[in-house]
């Protein structure tokens, strides 16, 4: 596996962690959401990541498929996991064409996906396919708030533009809406609601190490030399504007769980 892979995943894992509260708060809105009826639940996640959404439920005694297409986000996943592997399945798979049976698991969780697959419904069929009777797609996404890190993506994007490359913003937010659309198409009465509202700090020197990273999905699309050529000159320019790198500024969040029960 290649160093920058497990590089940007370690970065991931650090800068996208949610404080243990919050997680244990996200843990049970989706553990309240499962109704197995006496059945000992199995989860299944899209898109696993290094598992903040999942090891706080693999703690709790849950069996959780954690399915990832990325090997380098796997590998983070599993040596944070060591120790509670018992129940727990490792797929390196892509979310659109899942290696299970149909009817399998009790519940899919999807946070931070749908909009990383131009063909999701594809992996929106799938999801709804492997899941039991009676069983529920879980879709959770942070909502944040920073004024500061606005200012520093909004900077990088106007360095790119300026080399001739529009980034599309607003993505993730288009796509559930199109999720949520589908899901009604089908039938399905998708419900939403607020699950955890918290503050974090973050320093301009981890906004800019992030954006560095790409770990916004924003950033990916951009060519490497003209990445770095922008990333240099808002090293510069967030010098000048914050002075202190490391100087924290606060960060308001929000996570949110859209519930979808299968008949
Ligand atoms: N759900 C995790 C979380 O919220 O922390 C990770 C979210 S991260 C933004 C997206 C994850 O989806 C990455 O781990 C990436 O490797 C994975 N991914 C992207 N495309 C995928 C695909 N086609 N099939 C499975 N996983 C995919």
């Amino acid at each position: 596996m290649s160093s920058a892979l497990t590089r940007v995943a370690y970065a991931y894992d650090r800068l996208r962690a949610y404080p243990p509260e919050v997680a244990g708060r996200i843990a049970t809105g989706i553990a309240n959401a499962l109704q197995a009826r006496g059945e000992e639940p199995t989860l299944l996640e899209l898109g696993v990541g290094t598992g903040r959404i999942a090891l706080p439920l693999i703690a709790r005694g849950y069996r959780y498929i954690a399915l990832d297409s990325n090997p380098a986000m796997l590998e983070v996943f599993r040596q944070k996991a060591a120790g509670v592997m018992r129940k727990v399945r490792l797929l390196l798979a892509d979310a659109r064409d899942i290696p299970l049976p149909a009817e399998e698991v009790h519940g899919v969780i999807v946070v931070h996906l749908w909009h990383l697959l131009p063909d999701w419904p594809r992996a929106l069929a799938e999801a709804l396919r492997v899941l039991k009777p009676g069983g529920a797609l879980l879709e959770g996404w942070d909502q944040v708030e920073a004024e500061a890190e606005c200012r520093l993506q909004a900077r990088w994007q106007a360095l790119v533009a300026e080399e001739g490359f529009s980034v599309a913003r607003g993505v993730h937010r288009r796509r559930l809406a199109e999720v949520e659309e589908a899901l009604r198409r089908l039938g399905l009465r998708p419900k939403t609601r607020e699950v955890v509202a918290w503050r974090e700090e973050r320093t301009p020197r981890e906004a800019l190490e992030a954006l560095r990273e790409r770990l916004y999905s924003f950033t990916q699309g951009v060519p490497k030399e003209v990445h770095e050529r922008a990333m240099a000159r808002l090293a510069l320019w967030a010098e000048a504007e914050f002075g202190d790198l490391d100087r924290p500024f606060p960060v308001e969040k929000r996570f949110f769980l859209r519930v979808s029960r299968l008949t």
